[in-house]
């Protein structure tokens, strides 16, 4: 316990809840701005006062899956497990 990963709350990273961690962390929590795995995710768009504070504050649920390809267009970082994209050019 209280071990804490560096890609913790990292898109595609390890799920930012302490007690998860989980790896390819894919759903983003708008109020921490965070990474969480779908079980997580879900978990926190069940609570009652989660829910109605996002429905109020974001007009969506607190926690959306992750959209393709949506944070690359935002900052420019390259996706760093995403290998695959560049070895598809001419063949
Ligand atoms: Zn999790």
């Amino acid at each position: 316990m209280g071990e804490l990963k560096p890609d913790k709350g990292h898109e595609l990273g390890s799920c930012n809840r302490t007690c998860c961690q989980r790896p390819g962390a894919d759903w983003f929590n708008h109020s921490t701005q965070a990474y969480y795995c779908r079980s997580c995710a879900e978990w926190l768009n069940s609570d009652p006062f989660n829910r109605d504070y996002a429905q109020r504050t974001y007009g969506h649920d607190l926690c959306t899956p992750r959209q393709p390809g949506a944070s690359e267009r935002a900052t420019g970082s390259r996706p760093r497990w995403r290998g695959d994209l560049q070895a598809k050019g001419p063949v």
